[in-house]
């Protein structure tokens, strides 16, 4: 019997690596910057001033979550952008425009794109690849390295799988051939310490909304001394790097974010890692052909990524939210496209595999009751949509091995 029926219960929300809730300490913290101290930090009267105070607080509590100086944050619209900047930043430093970076195959857009922008004008990329686990092979970036590569940059946790890179292995190779190392942890933040010191980390990406701040804000360490050319120009804002009045209410969210996510880490990756391997442990156990993406062990405390034979990821999805379950799929990508997640595709799955994919990202909030429901409900929905799946165990294209569109 389940434990709540779906019109009895209120809503699961299993999807934090698309976004999180604002906590109301945030939301607390934000408001005074909306309704009484709007001024613009930039002004030197008294609501200018109390603007600027506030952002460099939240500068410190971002610089605190890092290890960083706080001079080393540049404030930015979120994670695309201090992609952007990073990638973007480094290659055009001084005009220069050429010369070759590396990055990974499971990159997010955010990086990927920027990446092949520049090989527009000339730049060389080398993609390296992952292993069936989604991991990166240190060996593999330093093999990759040439005497004109001008930056590196592999993510510190995955969006879709959620494998952990080992950064700190690749950031000391970048750091010995003095080659400036970039890492997305848009992911990471809240969910694994990160010390950009011991990390050997040059630039970082984080993005509020993924733990528990506002949408449309984000920073981007900078180590003192990377070398970095602005992309977008005007006021001269965040020392040069980074015009336009800076978003006070939301900085000042991201602050008090960082400072939550540095006080309550481990408390919440205990808890969120148990009920991740609770998940991990039973979904292949319950169900027949079903089986976990990425690393078992070297991946976020928050993340457990399913794939099952014969099924369509969406429908999947699409059935668990008439349950009232939130989740996704990385079987697309976000612009509605049939082509299967790049980043499963790069483990060296069949597009049909890719195509069964579920992500369930859990959160601080989240209970060991919800987890039950979803584990009670899935085995029906999986068997469901298998009995009207064309694809099932009588037909050959099914097949978990070589179907049409083997890559
Ligand atoms: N990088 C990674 C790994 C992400 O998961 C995301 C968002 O999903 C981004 C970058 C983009 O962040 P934002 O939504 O703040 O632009």
């Amino acid at each position: 019997m389940l434990a709540m029926t779906a019109s009895a219960r209120k809503r699961i929300y299993f999807d934090h690596s698309a976004t999180t809730q604002v906590l109301p300490e945030v939301l607390e913290a934000m408001k005074p910057y909306f309704l009484d101290k709007y001024g613009n930090p930039s002004s030197i009267h008294s609501f200018g001033r109390e603007a600027k105070v506030a952002l460099e607080e939240a500068r410190k509590s971002v610089a605190a979550l890092l290890n960083a100086d706080p001079m080393e944050i540049v404030f930015t619209s979120g994670g695309t952008e201090s992609d952007n900047l990073a990638i973007k930043g480094a290659a055009m430093y001084k005009g220069r425009m050429k010369g070759h970076l590396i990055t990974t195959k499971v990159e997010h857009h955010a990086v990927l794109e920027p990446m092949d922008f520049l090989k527009r004008f000339g730049l060389e990329v080398t993609i390296v690849p992952v292993s069936s686990d989604g991991l990166v092979d240190p060996g593999d970036v330093e093999k990759a390295i040439r005497n004109d590569t001008v930056l590196i940059s592999v993510m510190a946790a995955n969006n879709e799988i959620g494998t952990i890179q080992p950064i700190r292995e690749i950031g000391k190779i970048a750091q010995a051939r003095g080659i400036p190392f970039h890492t997305d942890a848009v992911q990471a933040m809240g969910k694994m310490p990160i010390d950009v010191k011991a990390d050997h980390i040059d630039m970082l990406s984080l993005s509020a909304h993924k733990f528990h701040g506002p949408k449309g804000v984000g920073a981007l360490y900078v180590k003192r001394g990377t070398h970095l050319e602005p992309i977008i120009h005007g006021g001269g804002q965040e020392r040069g790097l980074r015009s336009s009045t800076v978003n006070v209410a939301g900085v000042v969210g991201l602050g008090k974010a960082a400072e939550i996510a540095k006080r309550d880490l481990e408390p919440t990756s205990d808890r969120m890692k148990a009920l991740r391997d609770k998940m991990i442990k039973a979904v292949p156990e319950l169900i027949p052909r079903s089986y976990v993406n990425g690393h078992k062990t070297k991946r976020l405390v928050n993340n457990a990524s399913f794939r099952f034979d014969f099924i369509e990821g969406e429908g999947l999805v699409l059935q668990l939210d008439f349950k009232g379950i939130a989740t996704s799929t990385g079987s697309a990508c976000s612009t509605g496209s049939l082509e299967p997640s790049h980043v499963l595709l790069a483990l060296g799955l069949t597009h049909e595999q890719a195509h069964g994919s579920l992500r369930v990202t859990l959160g601080r909030e989240n209970t060991e009751e919800e987890v039950g429901y979803f584990l009670e409900v899935l085995p029906g929905v999986v068997s469901k949509l298998r009995e009207i799946s064309p694809f099932n165990e009588k037909t050959p294209m099914g097949a978990s091995e070589g179907g049409s569109c083997v890559q």
